[in-house]
């Protein structure tokens, strides 16, 4: 029996554990991926706005957040693949076959990028889909591109490969760009840059790969393919929730509703970070979150245990 078990072991989640090792709770910590971190591997953007810490990329910061994990004193298991879980009763059974139990549960699942789910999407992971515009942008320079999306992740990306690819194609399924005026101000005058509204890719094409998309405009004519090298998909981001679905109160996106004290409609469940954060993501709001819910858990146990 643990005092808590907290699940996902990004920002939140590391956050968490540190701050219920220090209160003296006992820890198990569950990550379903090799590598602890969760989206800071996929940021390679500068991150300038953690108070007192500057890092080049993601990478970088979790270096920092990860100082001291190997000497803490909650466990930590990468690679722990939830099978089932009863919120109420706090059991988890891993696929691996441990049962586990605790007294608490801190959610820290956080989020994952929204996909097309389009024929070739899956395929060319590696072989003309692009991650990210910062990361990628040297070995597509020269190159025509993709993009989807009309965010400002989106167009962020589309203006930095504008900057080295003879074209960028934006396509949007909205009616107009929802990214930041700045950003689209940008992207106006800029002759690369051809934008597709009301539009959708329904295929991406090519024999080993990305040769081709097809785009499909909403006015019903017929789609038409685009000759492309490379496809970089920023449609948003899903919560991992699916798990404790019809468990807990959950939005009708599937982010987890949860009150000023982080815990969620279960008593004793508690969920941090993006998972239950859909307005305003961010890795301090992670973090704070994460430490919010195990100081409310260690002081109900310890006047739980000093009554009695
Ligand atoms: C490109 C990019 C740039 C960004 N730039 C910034 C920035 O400059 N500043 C900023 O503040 N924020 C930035 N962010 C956002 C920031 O990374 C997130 O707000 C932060 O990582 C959220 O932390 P989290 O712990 O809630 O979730 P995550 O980082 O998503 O971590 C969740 C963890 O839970 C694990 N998990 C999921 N499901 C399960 C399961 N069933 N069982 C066990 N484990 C599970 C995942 O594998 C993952 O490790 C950026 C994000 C991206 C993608």
């Amino acid at each position: 029996m643990h005092d808590v078990i907290i699940i996902g072991a990004g920002p939140a989640g590391l956050s968490a554990a540190f701050w219920c090792d220090e209160l003296g709770l006992d820890t198990l910590v569950l990550e379903q991926a090799a590598e602890i971190g969760g989206q800071l591997h996929r940021v390679y953007n500068p991150v300038n706005n953690y108070l007192g810490l500057k890092a080049r990329n993601g990478r970088e910061l979790l270096e920092r957040f990860s100082a001291g994990v190997d000497e803490a004193g909650f466990d930590l298991w990468t690679g722990a693949e939830i099978e089932s879980i009863n919120l109420r009763a706090k059991r988890i059974s891993l696929r691996s076959g441990e049962q586990l139990q605790s007294i608490a549960i801190i959610i820290t699942t956080g989020v994952r990028p929204r996909t097309l789910n389009i024929p070739g999407e899956r395929e060319f992971a590696g072989k003309g889909m692009i991650e990210s515009a910062t990361r990628d942008r040297d070995l597509f320079a020269g190159e025509d591109v993709c993009v989807v999306g009309g965010g400002d992740a989106a167009v962020e990306n589309a203006l930095l490969l504008a900057e080295v690819c003879p074209t960028v194609t934006v396509v949007h399924r909205g009616k107009k760009l929802r990214a930041r005026r700045e950003f689209v101000e940008r992207l106006q005058p800029n002759h690369a840059v051809t934008v597709f509204t009301e539009s959708v890719l329904t295929r991406i094409i090519g024999e080993n790969r990305v040769e081709a998309v097809e785009i499909m405009r909403k006015d019903g004519l017929k789609p038409f393919q685009l000759a492309v090298r490379g496809v970089l998909i920023r449609i948003g981001v899903e919560p991992n929730s699916e798990l404790f679905r019809d468990q807990l109160e959950q939005d009708e996106k599937g982010y987890i509703t949860v009150g000023g004290e982080q815990e969620t409609s279960v008593p004793m469940v508690f969920a941090a970070g993006d998972v239950s954060n859909p307005t305003a993501p961010t890795i301090s709001g992670a973090t704070g979150a994460g430490a919010t819910a195990a100081k409310v858990i260690a002081a109900r146990l310890n006047a739980q245990r000093s009554n009695g």
